[in-house]
């Protein structure tokens, strides 16, 4: 298919001040060089622990951080740099999804004027056509205009994430970069709300890159996906090879921790070791080495490109060198 998004090297490294443990200004590598690329009407997982850049990443993409270095295509335009007043046009295309819809709401806002704000923000529609798409975005997202007067408080945690989806599809974008959209909610309510996000997509032809620490939830909602480790792209491919065959060894130790329904399936449980080292001072070679039950002499000192092992599956490691 033809492509949304294309992310070329993109890095971001935030500033640390110099302190007692360091003579210079250094550096936080929050997303050290990762390239992806996003089909129309697809779903990528972004997968990893906290802190490995992923909605670092999602940030750079919706151009709400401009990123250190790198590009990124939006629709065959590089749109990495461009300023605020040449990416309004832009921005309406993209939308975002927080995990805690409680706190993007504006508690002092009625659902009418919560869904209607990015219409009014972006110009578009008459106030009374305005009336009538925020009546039609309640229904796509199961809930009835008998909803408009009320506050977001009124709601449960699963319909403000409804009404979240709402306010994010009233201008139409094509991207929507979903940001642990459904970490918040129990695990009942999470399916329906994955669930409705997959029915608007297909109606809608919406494009997702869906972050989430969660490998189950992940699994539930991408078409491909991708692991991150400390800044970094490990791993990336479909969902079936993903699963049904983890090639990079933090991606199999990440597996062995989900557990499964069938007890033929259980994987051996493999302990990560130590904690993920700081982005500011980031490991030699394989960033992922002091950590790997794998680790050989070359992965202390070279970096393990990301390269195709299988046809369209990507891992930056040595053992497939
Ligand atoms: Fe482990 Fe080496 Fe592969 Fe890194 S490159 S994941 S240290 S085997
Ligand atoms: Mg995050």
């Amino acid at each position: 298919g033809e492509l949304l998004i294309e992310a070329k090297g993109l890095k971001k490294y935030f500033p640390v001040q110099k302190g007692l443990f360091s003579k210079n200004n250094s550096f936080v590598r929050a997303v050290d060089g990762i390239s992806l690329a996003i089909k129309k009407g697809e779903t990528l997982g972004l997968v990893g622990e906290s802190g490995c850049g992923k909605s670092t990443t999602g940030r750079m993409i919706m151009r709400l951080l401009a990123p250190t270095d790198g590009e990124i295509w939006f629709n065959g335009k590089d749109i990495s740099k461009l300023n605020n007043k040449q990416l309004r046009e832009t921005r309406k295309e993209f939308q975002m999804i927080f995990q805690d819809p409680y706190a993007s709401l504006n508690p002092r806002m009625t659902i009418r004027e919560l869904i209607s704000e990015p219409l009014i923000v972006h110009k578009m529609l008459t106030k009374k056509e305005r009336e009538k798409r925020v009546h039609e975005l309640l229904e796509y997202v199961g809930l009835t205009s008998y909803h408009a007067n009320r506050y977001a408080h009124e709601f449960s945690g699963g319909q403000r994430q409804r009404i979240g989806i709402a306010r994010a599809l009233a201008v139409n974008p094509k991207l929507i970069v979903a940001d642990e959209p459904v970490s918040a909610l129990d695990v009942s309510i999470q399916s329906q709300v994955l669930n409705l996000m997959q029915d608007l997509q297909k109606e809608f032809g919406l494009t997702y890159l869906f972050i989430s620490h969660d490998l189950s939830v992940v699994e539930h909602i991408s078409d491909r996906v991708g692991v991150m480790y400390l800044g970094k792209i490990v791993e990336i491919t479909d969902k079936e090879s993903l699963y049904g065959n983890p090639l990079h060894p933090y991606t199999k130790a990440l597996m062995s921790a989900v557990p499964v329904a069938d007890p033929r399936m259980k994987r051996e449980r493999i302990i990560l070791q130590g904690d993920i080292p700081s982005p500011s001072n980031p490991p030699s070679g394989c960033t992922f080495h002091p950590r790997c039950q794998s680790c050989m002499e070359i992965c202390k000192t070279v970096v393990p490109e990301l390269k195709e092992v299988e046809p369209g599956h990507f891992t930056a490691c040595h053992l497939y060198d």
